[in-house]
This record gives C-alpha cells, sequence and structure tokens, in this order.
C-alpha cells in the first residue's frame, strides 16, 4: 500500500454505536490526527451537522477544521444551490429542516403540492403518517426526487432501525416512483473535497458496511480498511472478488503508524 496522506472515517458502527465509541477508538483516532488529517463521512442525516461537530468535539475526537465533516446534506444543499431550486419539500426531522433553512433563507421547505419542484428525503425518525402522504402526494404530481442517501437500514444496538433505502420501498410502492439523484456513500462525489487536495491513492476510509463504505471505495479508487465491530462480518467478505486492504476487529487494531510512514 502506497504511503497514505488522509483518512477518512465513516461514524455509525466504525467510531461509535448508539452514539457510544468502541474502545480506544477516540485515542486511536486522536493520535494518528497528529500526523494526518482525519475526516468523517457519514450518511446520516437523521440529524444536522451541528449536531455531529457537537457529538464528535463531545466524545473527544479530533475535529481539525470544521468543513472536516464530509455529509450527504451538504452536497444535497450545494446540489439544490446549483439548479437554483427554492421550492423544495424536505422529509426530515425538525433539526435539519431548521440547519437547512438556517443554511439558505431563500428555499421554501414547506411548499404546496403545487409548489414543489423537488422533494428531498432526509433520514427521517420522527415523522408522522401524513408526513409520508405529503410526499407520496408530491411525487405523485411530478416533483423531481431525490434522497440524501440509500441505506436500507441503520445500525444501532437494538438492532437495524429502517433508514431511507426502506423509505425508497415504501414511496415506490405508493407511487412507482424512484429518486433521481442519490447522494452519499457510495457516490464517490463525497470525497471529492478530498480529492482536491490527495489522489484517490493516497486516501485510506476505514469503515463497517461493504454495499456503502467499501462500495464507495472501489469507486474512487482509494484504499479501504473494514471493521468487523459494525455490520459486517468476517463470513461476509470470504466470496467478495475484491478484499478491503486491512480487515480489523475494530479501528483501535489498525496500525495506522505503520501505514502513514510505509511508502
Ligand atoms: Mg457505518
Amino acid at each position: 500500500m502506497s504511503k497514505i496522506r488522509a483518512l477518512v472515517f465513516d461514524l455509525d458502527g466504525t467510531l461509535y454505536l448508539s452514539g457510544k465509541p468502541y474502545p480506544k477508538a477516540v485515542e486511536t483516532v486522536t493520535e494518528v490526527s497528529k500526523h494526518v488529517p482525519v475526516y468523517y463521512l457519514s450518511n446520516n442525516t437523521s440529524k444536522s451537522l451541528v449536531f455531529y461537530t457537537n457529538r464528535l468535539l463531545r466524545m473527544g475526537l479530533p475535529l481539525q477544521e470544521k468543513d472536516r465533516i464530509l455529509s450527504a446534506m451538504t452536497f444535497a444543499l450545494a446540489s439544490i444551490r446549483e439548479r437554483c431550486l427554492k421550492n423544495v419539500f424536505l422529509f426530515a426531522n425538525p433539526e435539519v429542516v431548521e440547519w437547512f433553512a438556517a443554511e439558505d433563507s431563500m428555499l421554501n421547505l414547506r411548499p404546496s403540492k403545487e409548489e414543489t419542484e423537488l422533494v428531498l428525503v432526509a433520514y427521517h425518525s420522527s415523522f408522522d403518517y401524513r408526513e409520508l402522504c405529503e410526499v407520496a402526494w408530491r411525487l405523485e404530481r411530478g416533483a423531481d426526487f431525490w434522497v440524501t442517501h440509500a441505506d436500507f437500514v441503520c445500525p444501532d444496538e437494538n438492532g437495524p432501525v429502517p433508514d431511507i433505502g426502506s423509505f425508497m420501498a415504501l414511496f415506490k410502492m405508493a407511487t412507482g416512483r424512484e429518486p433521481s439523484r442519490i447522494f452519499g456513500k457510495p457516490n464517490p462525489e463525497m470525497l471529492s473535497p478530498i480529492f482536491k487536495h490527495y489522489k484517490p491513492e493516497e486516501v485510506l476510509f476505514v469503515g463497517d458496511r461493504l454495499y456503502t463504505d467499501f462500495e464507495l471505495a472501489c469507486r474512487a479508487g482509494c484504499h479501504f480498511a473494514l471493521v468487523l465491530c459494525g455490520e459486517t462480518k468476517m463470513a461476509d467478505v470470504k466470496n467478495l472478488a475484491r478484499k478491503p486492504d486491512i480487515i480489523a476487529e475494530q479501528v483501535s487494531d489498525i496500525d495506522f503508524q505503520s501505514l502513514i510512514e510505509t511508502d
């Protein structure tokens, strides 16, 4: 493996589960952050970027600069601006709707059915049935349909909880519609801010999920370290045509020092 000059960590199932850090995860990331820039990349759009910033800082994880958290929400917002969209029905938790509104005060995030140009579905974990209907009615009328990511479930200490991939199946059944844009992993666009500074082969991505994290690394051409403390078990890796560069039980078992120093 070539010398690693930047690290990207997935969050849920990699650094923590249900908001509780894995053993020595914080210490390991803190140590390695003294030598290379550390980025965080999560598909979870149930909370705002402010929440994640505070959570990482509260856990003691190093956050060298604000823009080191890469989120599907940021990409979705940038794309809304690029397209000059104004009437965007945002299916998201109230704090995420508030965050969007604060980021761009020109957006109308609760447009009528007739006004709606775009429905953006985030990982909404507090909706009521009426909100599901509001989305379905807008999709039925032909509004464009984007999702922040397409994970089927989110890991949780109690078991898998339905995420946007599951919502997509529901909306497909109700309206026949599928999203025209999916942000988030495994879309390699998520790493574009890092590739402005580093070549893909200089980047190591650490994650726990094959169909999002590993798939992103494959598409982007960067290295991948799989941790088995989250969703994936060793048996899942056996039949893969391409194997992760590193497989470890958890983040603290990865010898980052040798990766950074090896030419
Ligand atoms: Mg994960």
